[in-house]
């Protein structure tokens, strides 16, 4: 059987000024799978980065919190900024 999957958080809305109804735009994902409950555990890289991936049913923490949080913030902002753009 397939493990199951699931948000560790629920992803964040856009605001509906930055990308009109019906464009597309980019946002860097990630997950990691928690052996204990048998779950992928799927998440926003820009939300991991300060508090980890924890697992929402047991929360172990899947991968760890970056040691430079707003650095990787400000490199993956622009990247999602550059690739929405090549869309
Ligand atoms: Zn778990």
């Amino acid at each position: 059987m397939e493990p199951q999957a699931t948000w560790s958080a629920e992803p964040e809305r856009v605001d509906p000024e930055d990308y009109a109804a019906g464009s597309p735009f980019v946002r860097q994902m990630t997950w990691a799978p928690c052996a204990a409950c048998e779950i992928q555990v799927h998440a926003m890289v820009a939300q991991i980065l300060f508090r980890g991936l924890c697992c929402p049913r047991c929360e172990d923490m899947l991968l760890p919190a970056s040691d430079e949080p707003e650095e990787w913030l400000q490199r993956i902002l622009r990247e999602e900024d550059e690739m929405a753009e090549q869309l």
